[in-house]
């Protein structure tokens, strides 16, 4: 098939370029290249000869982009392209609402008019908000409050996706979409080309190892007196080339048609949930490093638990973690940031 990849720079996206080239596919990247990595391509290309193109453009930039599904007569859209910092989108709503909200609707243009009718759609379990206590774990069927400018993207790109579905329906045309909610990402590429490289970074995983590494002093918890075994949140941690099969299985389970089941959600997350001491412990397992830490006050609009139900995508879609073991999740991270101290700067500078 051929297959556009939003934002196929970045971290989840690239992920999934491998895997489709890796299946045979032929792919076309476009990114803006504001937070993605351009060596990606670099890396990917020699090893799928003429099946990956790449355009450095904003999805909000339509026409372009609708030009290039033409000319690569894609069939299939990975929509990964959007802004995913929770804090951010607090301070710049704005940019956040571009980005992923006007990003999406430039998308839509461009497929309508050049006639796609396939989307996966990176939505988040951010979309939820606070979820209470007898809503965990997780279900697809539970109220989405979010309570972040962020989670409100991507509910709002939902929506705008459902009502998108349904006019094509009315009208007798074409379209399928997938949304698939991500629990808490996390892990690298096994084979040991791509990684996990933000700026800024955030994230527990990345910043515990870079802890590991001696870029940074200590790792900082936030909170220790949550209503948790060990006082610290609960997150449900995916390993990124388990939450890249749901997606293949996603896309090969889309039946483009017009009627009803046209668009699907599932989540994306592993089941179990593990604390962020729990992750500090396995990072020191994985590392054999001290990796200091710093108890510190909560971070505003944590929640102290959440982790998925996977039934759903489960029976529907056949997806199973096959990288469940936090060790192995972790290991996989740890090979890459050991070789990639200075993220894919230290890739390019190997070659
Ligand atoms: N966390 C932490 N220290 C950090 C980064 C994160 O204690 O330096 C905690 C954070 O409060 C949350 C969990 O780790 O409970 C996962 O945070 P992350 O930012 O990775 O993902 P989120 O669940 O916020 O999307």
């Amino acid at each position: 098939m051929n297959i556009l990849v939003t934002g196929g720079t970045g971290y989840i996206g690239s992920h999934a370029v491998q895997r489709l080239l890796r299946e045979g596919h032929r792919v076309l990247v476009v990114d803006n290249d504001f937070r993605g990595h351009r060596e990606v391509i670099d890396l990917l290309s020699p090893t799928a000869p003429g099946r990956l193109s790449f355009r450095e453009v904003d999805i909000n930039n339509s026409a372009v982009v609708a030009d290039a599904i033409r000319y690569e007569k894609i069939e299939t859209v990975m929509h990964f392209a959007a802004l995913a910092y929770v804090g951010e989108s607090v301070d710049d709503p704005v940019r956040y609402y571009h980005n992923n909200v006007t990003g999406l609707l430039s998308l839509l243009h461009a497929m309508r008019d050049s006639k796609v009718t396939r989307l996966v759609f990176s939505s988040s379990c951010s979309t939820y908000g606070e979820v209470s206590g007898d809503q965990i774990p997780v279900d697809e069927d539970c109220p989405q409050n979010p309570v972040s400018p962020y989670g409100r993207t991507k509910l709002q790109g939902e929506q705008i996706l459902l009502d998108f579905a349904e006019a094509q329906r009315r009208a007798g045309r074409e379209f399928a979409c997938t949304f698939l909610r991500y629990f808490n990402v996390c892990g690298c590429d096994r084979s040991g080309v791509l990684g996990e490289d933000h700026e800024p970074e955030t994230h527990l995983i990345p910043v515990v190892l870079r802890t590991a590494l001696g870029q940074r002093e200590y790792i900082g918890i936030f909170g220790t007196d949550y209503d948790t075994p060990d006082g610290t949140c609960i997150r449900d941690y995916v390993h990124v080339e388990d939450l890249v099969d749901a997606h293949v299985l996603a896309m090969n389970a889309m039946k483009p048609g017009v009627g009803a089941g046209q668009v699907a959600a599932y989540n994306v997350g592993i089941g179990r949930g593990y604390s962020v001491r729990q992750i500090i412990e396995s990072a020191r397992r994985v590392t054999g490093r001290e990796i200091p830490v710093r108890e510190m006050p909560r971070r505003a609009g944590d929640p102290p638990q959440v982790y998925n139900n996977p039934k759903k995508i489960r029976e529907a879609l056949g997806w199973e973690a096959r990288i469940p073991d936090l060790d192995e999740m972790i290991r996989t991270a740890w090979t890459w940031f050991e070789k990639h101290p200075n993220g894919y700067r230290s890739a390019v500078a190997q070659r």
